[in-house]
């Protein structure tokens, strides 16, 4: 499902974000990216999203060599990926249902899709009675799962968070997790980027650690590393 390849991401011509990643993740897998600040956990997300380009290197999604994909296509790319962040992104002054309505508006969707979908979707994440509320009227937990369900409503083959625990009460961070798991459940890949030592060493997936812009560590059931 996603394939790197030798790949390195220079900032300013100076800064080695990632330094030659070779690595694989097969459809339906639960991968914990894990390592220090500043080790290049996001920056890997971003060159899966095409938000950052590489440096050299090639990466694959589905068979598709990314880099090689025209700007035009790009929208149908994202359109394969959910993506979680650790702000939310929740549109302030839109409710609940019209932050992940969105979603569906931007494809074009009718709308008697939408108001069946939306609710459904909602239901998923345990917010079926919040349809109506705006963000600011969320707890954490509450505004990561609206954002979850947004990223999920399209049902993309694959999820992926950057430290989606991040800025979340850490009791609720568990109900998060739990979503995550029941959506990978489903055969979604997910990728989930955490500096969360407990929750990593709690759940037990595939651990790729990172240091320094490379990887360190690929590990199956693994832990969060000792350092
Ligand atoms: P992490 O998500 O693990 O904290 P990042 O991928 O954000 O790591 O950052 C990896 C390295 O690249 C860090 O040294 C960071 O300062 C640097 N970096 C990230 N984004 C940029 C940017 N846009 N310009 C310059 N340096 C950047
Ligand atoms: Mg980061």
């Amino acid at each position: 499902m996603i394939r790197m390849r030798r790949v390195t991401k220079v900032y300013k011509g100076k800064i080695y974000a990632l330094e030659d990643i070779t690595v694989d993740i097969e459809r339906g897998e639960f991968v914990f990216l894990v390592g220090p600040s500043g080790s290049g956990k996001t920056t890997f997300i971003k060159l899966l999203i095409k938000e950052e380009e590489p440096t050299s290197g090639q990466i694959y999604i589905a068979d598709n060599n990314i880099s090689q994909l025209s700007k035009w296509k790009i929208p149908y790319l994202r359109r394969k990926m959910g993506c979680v962040f650790q702000d939310f992104k929740l549109l302030p002054h839109k409710t609940v249902f019209q932050n992940v309505a969105f979603a569906l508006e931007v494809t074009n969707k009718p709308e008697r899709l939408i108001d069946q979908q939306v609710p459904e979707v909602l239901k998923l994440v345990g917010l079926g009675h919040k349809l109506d509320a705006f963000p600011d009227e969320l707890s954490g937990g509450e505004q990561q799962r609206v954002s979850i369900a947004r990223a999920f409503i399209n049902r993309p083959p694959m999820l992926l968070c950057d430290e989606p625990t991040g800025n979340v009460d850490p009791s609720l961070t568990d109900g998060i997790m739990k979503l995550l798991e029941h959506i990978s459940a489903s055969g979604t890949t997910i990728v989930m980027a955490t500096h969360d030592r407990e929750l990593v060493n709690a759940y037990r997936k595939r651990v790729i650690a990172m240091e320094n812009g490379r990887i360190i560590r690929d590990q199956d059931r693994g832990v969060y590393g000792s350092d």
